[in-house]
């Protein structure tokens, strides 16, 4: 008895698991709490925003007792340019992120914004810049209202609107009777998840960052539901510099760049185009989701007679 419930308790603590990582990344990045690990230089100044470049020098990190998590990744993000990051689970694609706020400081190497090491900068200026739309969006129990202002709590109406507007919720706020006053969350309106992760958008898209940072922000939804919200950070990412660690390779396959993951190095990097010519691991990935979306999408071939 006990082996057939093993599958299950397995997939049970797996799911749990995942639910309780995304929580934590969101509590990690959205409350700014700041982290014990890091602490502001003394001489810290606030961060300069010149447009937005951000470049990885010869970055390592090692998590307390394990292997390195990012061996020597170096990278740059042009001002406005979207790149993409992908690799398999484990690659170090969330660790490159939490660098990136701050969460921990590198081994070895620097991490630059607009020239400045982030390192030499306060921390509440440095989050300022960096907008999040996590996997997992989080609603608290109040309103629509109030879940998007989260974003930015000096926003007026009108930019409140405006960023419904921009991740697609305008329909949706105007469907219902009490707009953005409706409450959502537990004791509210149950959303569904296209229209959390659009309220994640919303919220980043009022909060106007320089920076956006994606991190697999469209992997829970159905393709339909994802279109929708793939469109929707599409908007919110012109004019910013944007890198998303995705998933379905579909939602990066048009990034000016492409950033492919293995064991905490950066293995291919290039246009979708240049690594499908490559013909190596983003080949190998783009090929297998390819053949699984085939699977699901054709009908079933007519049985021979
Ligand atoms: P990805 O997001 O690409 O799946 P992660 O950045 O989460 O990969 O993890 C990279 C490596 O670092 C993995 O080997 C993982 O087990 C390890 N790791 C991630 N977070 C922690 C942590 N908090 N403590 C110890 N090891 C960690
Ligand atoms: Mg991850």
């Amino acid at each position: 008895l006990m082996n057939i419930y093993q599958p299950l308790n397995i997939l049970g603590w797996a799911y749990r698991e995942i639910r309780q990582a995304a929580v934590d990344m969101e509590r990690l990045f959205e409350t700014l709490s700041l982290s014990p690990d890091v602490a502001d230089a003394p001489d810290a100044d606030a961060l300069e925003d010149k447009g937005g470049a951000v470049k990885f020098d010869h970055v390592s990190f090692a998590h307390e007792g394990r292997d390195r998590s990012l061996d020597e990744v170096s990278f740059d993000l042009p001002p406005g340019s979207f790149t993409g990051v992908c690799g398999p689970s484990g690659a170090g694609k969330s660790t490159l992120l939490k660098l990136l706020f701050r969460f921990y400081d590198p081994a070895s190497g620097r991490i630059l914004i607009d020239g400045q090491d982030i390192r030499r900068v306060t921390q509440q200026s440095l989050r300022d810049q960096l907008g999040l739309v996590p996997q997992d969006v989080v609603l608290f129990n109040d309103t629509l209202r109030a879940n998007i202002q989260y974003g930015n709590p000096d926003a007026d109406e009108a930019a409140l609107m405006a960023a419904a507007e921009r991740a697609r919720l305008g329909d949706f706020i105007r469907s219902l009777p009490q707009g953005l006053d409706t409450l959502v969350g537990e004791r509210g309106l149950k959303l569904s998840g296209g229209e959390k992760q659009r309220v994640g958008v919303a919220r980043a898209i009022i909060k106007n960052p320089r920076l956006l940072i994606l991190d697999e922000a469209t992997s829970a939804l159905d393709s339909g539901t994802e279109e929708e919200v793939q469109k929707a950070l599409n908007e919110a990412a012109q004019g910013r510099t944007t890198l998303a660690v995705a998933h379905r390779l579909s939602t990066i396959a048009g990034a000016d760049q492409i950033l492919v993951m293995e064991q905490g190095r950066i293995v291919e990097r290039g246009t979708h185009a240049e690594l499908l010519a490559i013909g190596g691991l983003y080949a190998r990935m783009w090929q297998r989701q390819a053949e699984a979306e085939t699977i699901l999408l054709e009908p079933a071939p007519h049985p021979a007679h």
